[in-house]
């Protein structure tokens, strides 16, 4: 498989709206700002496959796109974002969660995080859950490029020993849409699971 081959296939609301649960779907899910669209673009080499502006109307909707038939990238609504009603964030929340728990088709969760502050609550309580369901995941250590090299290996193996203790099968990158660090790796664990 090629992610560069990834079209836009969908915004949905919340998951009534998703193509058929059929084939497999790979998720990105992060906190708002971490660089999930960024990532999306940079993963697929397409300039503006995700949105990477800050509008909360476009953030919430689950984005879909597929890279070949059946093989579909899920742009998750972002979470924690600070600046939005409560009665919106709750709107969000209960579409990852429908999302996460009823989705068939998701064989492997990407969850991205800045490297100077990963594993925030919310972070880590997505990737218990992954853990528990039996969830393969990629943890994106995101803008890497902030640090020096020295200090993002530092911060990979700090969050890959945080993760251990929850067993299961967790990978952790240091990645910059920036300079690239990273992607043929994440593109690499991404393609496994796609065609697996
Ligand atoms: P999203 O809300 O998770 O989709 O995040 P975006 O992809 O829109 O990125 C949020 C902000 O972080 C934007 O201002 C991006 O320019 C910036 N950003 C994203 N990726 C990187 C990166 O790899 N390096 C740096 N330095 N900034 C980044």
């Amino acid at each position: 498989v090629n992610l560069n081959k990834a079209k836009f296939v969908i915004s949905a609301p919340d998951i009534r709206q998703l193509p058929e649960d059929a084939g497999i779907e790979v998720a990105f899910a992060g906190r708002s700002n971490a660089g999930k669209s960024s990532a999306l673009n940079t993963l697929t080499l397409q300039k503006s496959l995700a949105r990477t502006s800050k509008t909360p109307g476009r953030t919430q909707l689950i984005n879909v796109f597929e890279v070949e038939e059946g093989m579909r990238l899920v742009d998750l609504p972002g979470y924690g974002f600070a600046k939005v009603p409560l009665e919106m964030k709750k709107k969000w929340q209960k579409a990852l969660g429908e999302y996460l728990e009823k989705r068939e088709s998701l064989k492997g969760l990407v969850v991205l995080m800045d490297i100077r502050h990963p594993l925030k609550d919310l972070d880590h309580n997505l990737i218990e859950w992954a853990v528990d369901s039996n969830l393969p995941v990629l943890a994106l250590l995101t803008k890497s490029d902030k640090l020096s090299q020295g200090k993002a290996s530092a911060e990979v193996l700090k969050v890959k020993k945080a993760l251990q203790v929850l067993g299961g099968d967790i990978k952790v990158v240091a990645f910059s849409s920036l300079k690239k660090t990273g992607a043929n790796q994440a593109t690499q664990i991404i393609c496994d699971w796609l065609t697996a």
